[in-house]
C-alpha cells in the first residue's frame, strides 16, 4: 500500500515537472539603442506569450560578430546577425574574425530588413565625403560588431586604414552618441536599421549631416565584399537632415544555433510569423521592410532545420 502512494506520487512529480519543462532561447541582439535591440526584444515576447513550452528573451550585446561567436559557443541559442557577416563567418573568410576559422553551427531563419550604413557627423567637423576622415576622430563601432567591419572596408573603398583615422574609437551606440554631443569625437560609424534611436537622439541634440558613400567605390571591392546594395536615407529621418543620402546596406537575419532543435526552432518561428500583423507591430522596420518572399532569397547560411520545416508548410520553398 504504501509502495503504491509512493508511485503515485512518483509519477504525479514526473507528470507536472513534464508538463512545465521549458525550453529558454537566449536572443542576442546589439545595443540598446540600435534596432536590433527592440526586434530580438518583441520576437522574445512574442515566442514566450505563445503556449508552446518555449521562454524566450532578448540580450544587449556588442553585435553581428558577437552574436556569431556566442551562437557557436552555445551561449546564445538565436541571435540577429548581418548577412554579409553571417556569409564571412560560415565560409570563414572576408573578415579577420573568421578568417581561416569558419563558424559552422550557424544556421539561417529568415533575412528581415535592411541595415544602413550610417556615417554621421558633427556638422562643425566640415566631413563632406569619406576621404574626409583622414585625421578625424571616429567610432567606428563596437568591439564585436557588425559595424566595425563595415567601418573598416567603406574606408578601404577610399583607400584609408585606420591607422590614417585621427582617433579609433571602438563603443557601442550609446556611448558613441555620448562623445559625439559633448564633442570628443567627430564622426560615428552605425550599420543599422533607419530610424534608430541612438542617431535620432544624437540629431535632436547635435546639428548633424550624414557622410554620402559613393556606391561606386564601393562596387569597385565587390568581388572582397558582395553584399553591399544602394540605399538612400530619405530626408526627414533624423531630425535637422533635410536632403536624400545615397549610402550602402546590408541586411539584417535572424539566426539560430544548430544545436537549437528542429522542434524548439519550428514552435519558435510559428510564435514569431504567423501573426505577421503582430510580427511588424514589433519595429517601423519590420513594417516597412519585412517580406515573406525576401525572407528565404539569397541566404548565406543554410537555413536550419525547423525553419525549413515552417517555411516550407508556409509555401515559401519547393
Ligand atoms: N548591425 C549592427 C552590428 O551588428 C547592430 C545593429 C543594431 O543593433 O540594430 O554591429
Amino acid at each position: 500500500m504504501k509502495l503504491n502512494v509512493l508511485k503515485v506520487l512518483v509519477v504525479a512529480v514526473l507528470i507536472s515537472v513534464t508538463a512545465f519543462a521549458q525550453e529558454f532561447i537566449t536572443i542576442g541582439s546589439g545595443s540598446t539603442t540600435g534596432v536590433y535591440f527592440p526586434v530580438a526584444t518583441g520576437i522574445a515576447k512574442l515566442i514566450s506569450d505563445a503556449s508552446f513550452g518555449l521562454k524566450a528573451n532578448a540580450r544587449a550585446t556588442g553585435g553581428s560578430v558577437f552574436n556569431i561567436n556566442a551562437l557557436n559557443s552555445g551561449e546564445l541559442q538565436m541571435a540577429l546577425a548581418q548577412n554579409d557577416i553571417a556569409y564571412y563567418a560560415f565560409n570563414g573568410t572576408g573578415i579577420p574574425a573568421f578568417e581561416g576559422k569558419p563558424v559552422k553551427s550557424i544556421r539561417s531563419i529568415a533575412v528581415l530588413y535592411p541595415e544602413v550604413i550610417h556615417i554621421v557627423a558633427r556638422a562643425d567637423a566640415k566631413i563632406e565625403s569619406v576621404a574626409d576622415l583622414k585625421g578625424k576622430r571616429v567610432v567606428v563601432g563596437d568591439v564585436g560588431s557588425g559595424t566595425e567591419q563595415n567601418t573598416k572596408q567603406v574606408l578601404e573603398a577610399y583607400g584609408l586604414k585606420f591607422e590614417d583615422l585621427g582617433q579609433t574609437i571602438r563603443v557601442g551606440a550609446s556611448q558613441g552618441v555620448g562623445l559625439l554631443q559633448d564633442g570628443r569625437a567627430d564622426v560615428l560609424f552605425y550599420t543599422v536599421g533607419l530610424g534608430a534611436s541612438a542617431i535620432q537622439q544624437l540629431a535632436l541634440t547635435t546639428k548633424i549631416t550624414i557622410v554620402p558613400v559613393d556606391f561606386a567605390r564601393i562596387s569597385a571591392l565587390s568581388k572582397k565584399y558582395p553584399f553591399y546594395a544602394i540605399f538612400n536615407i530619405p530626408g526627414g529621418v533624423y531630425s535637422g537632415v533635410e536632403i536624400t543620402t545615397p549610402t550602402v546596406a546590408v541586411l539584417s537575419m535572424l539566426l539560430a544555433s544548430e544545436s537549437l532543435s528542429a522542434d524548439a526552432v519550428y514552435k519558435a518561428m510559428k510564435a514569431t510569423f504567423d501573426d505577421l500583423g503582430a510580427f511588424k507591430k514589433i519595429h517601423p522596420n519590420l513594417d516597412k521592410y519585412f517580406d515573406l518572399k525576401k525572407a528565404v532569397k539569397n541566404l548565406p547560411v543554410p537555413l536550419h532545420p525547423g525553419a525549413e520545416k515552417y517555411w516550407r508548410e508556409k509555401g515559401l520553398l519547393k
